[in-house]
């Protein structure tokens, strides 16, 4: 069944999230911007979490808000259109949740995803990338070595989204670098354990209400019971975790379109050259029309791979195919949007030139565009 209609629940949601994103977020989205480096701010985690946002992807059985993924991103491209950095400190601690509903076994789930769900607004963190794997996962050298009934776990992570800021990071690791991905592991790891420590924040381009840096690991010591799942099922539910998490990402990078476009179709309106508005001008209006076209594309994309996701279906290439569109098509129409703006769109006056910075990273994080066409083509 096709239905186009939202729920009332989808659309109280969506009405919550703008109005959240418009009086919790929206004033201090300049501020965190500018700042030397990339800064976080606790005060804006804390509204999340007495709103509910912190936890509202985990299962209401975990204490969490329960909702289903459609619901999710109708809310999250709300608040990705005010600020996707300060959003993407929860799409970080969602990964996490979502590798831990992926693989983690009952009394990992109802210990850590309850964890995560607590009112006080906690964090997560997947550590997967390292300096020497990025999009390959396989060449992960983080080592898990067994010691009795422990683990201990050394290596370095790298790009870390919530990087010395999450209370508790989902790390993978081999532990047995012959075997390749059938060695991997992710390991609970509280951000509390000795030997796991933050290392260099990394000076991004856009994104700069979050925290994206390296992660220690020397010598971390976790329980046995602290590896996620089976053994040697690391690569599966990072695939599963990563799958689950698309939608939410694609999402991001609609909204910051979405801002950029709302920006630009106001912009060209009121700004008259040769005596009539620049909207006036076919080229303009045309420029605009594809504009909004792939926006509508990039969430239909979306909300099917939700539907999908949420009916219990597979799911896998549209969340991969909905990803890669909505993300190239957000660093298009931000691109566009400034050159629609002329000078003042390119300087910080106005913030397109900000939901650029930030559209790029969206090709990029959860697996850059290329993963995501290997992804589509092996599914084809
Ligand atoms: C803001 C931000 C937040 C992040 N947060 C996290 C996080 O929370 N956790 C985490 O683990 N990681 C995180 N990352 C890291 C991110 O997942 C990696 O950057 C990404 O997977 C790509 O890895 P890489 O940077 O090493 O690029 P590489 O893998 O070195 O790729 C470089 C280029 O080569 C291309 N390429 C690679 N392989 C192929 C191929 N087979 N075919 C064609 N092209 C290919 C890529 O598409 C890319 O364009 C984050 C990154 C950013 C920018």
């Amino acid at each position: 069944m096709i239905g186009f209609t939202l729920t009332e629940a989808q659309m109280a949601a969506q009405k919550k999230a703008r109005e959240f994103a418009e009086k919790h977020m929206k004033p201090y989205v300049r501020e965190l911007d500018r700042m030397p480096s990339p800064h976080f701010d606790w005060k804006i985690v804390d509204r999340f979490a007495s709103a509910g946002y912190t936890s509202f992807f985990i299962p209401k059985e975990y204490g969490g808000g329960g909702v289903d993924s459609l619901t999710m991103a109708i809310a999250c491209e709300e608040m990705s259109v005010v600020c996707a950095g300060i959003c993407s400190v929860l799409g970080a601690t969602m990964l996490a949740a979502n590798c831990l509903k992926a693989g983690g076994t009952s009394e990992q789930k109802n210990k850590y995803l309850s964890f995560l769900a607590e009112k006080k607004g906690r964090l997560g963190a997947l550590a997967i990338t390292e300096p020497n794997a990025g999009s390959d996962l396989g060449a992960v050298s983080t080592i898990a070595r067994k010691d009795k009934d422990s683990y201990v776990i050394n290596g370095l992570k790298s790009y870390i989204s919530n990087a010395g800021v999450a209370d508790l990071y989902i790390v993978v690791a081999t532990t047995d670098p012959a075997k390749k991905y059938a060695g991997l592991d992710f390991f609970i790891v509280p951000a509390d354990t000795p030997g796991l420590s933050a290392g260099k924040i990394e000076d991004k381009l856009g994104l700069r209400a979050s925290q994206t840096g390296a992660v220690i690991l020397d010598n971390v010591r976790v329980p046995a019971d602290n590896l996620v799942g089976k053994p040697g099922t690391g690569f599966l539910v990072a695939m599963q975790a990563l799958d689950l998490s698309r939608p939410i990402m694609s999402v991001n990078a609609i909204g910051i379109a979405r801002a950029a476009y709302e920006a630009a179709l106001e912009y060209t309106r009121k700004r008259v050259q040769f005596g009539k508005p620049l909207f006036n001008n076919q080229a303009v209006a045309f420029a605009l029309a594809d504009m909004a076209t792939a926006i509508d594309a990039a969430r239909l994309l979306t909300w099917r791979a939700c539907c999908l996701l949420d009916s219990g279906q597979e799911f896998t290439k549209e969340a991969s195919m909905a990803k890669l569109f909505s993300s190239e098509a957000a660093v298009e129409i931000c691109s566009k949007a400034m050159h629609l703006m002329g000078a003042v769109g390119y300087t910080r006056d106005l913030p397109v030139e900000k939901f650029f910075r930030d559209a790029k990273a969206m090709t990029i994080l959860e697996g850059t565009s290329e993963i995501q066409r290997r992804i589509i083509a092996q599914e084809l």
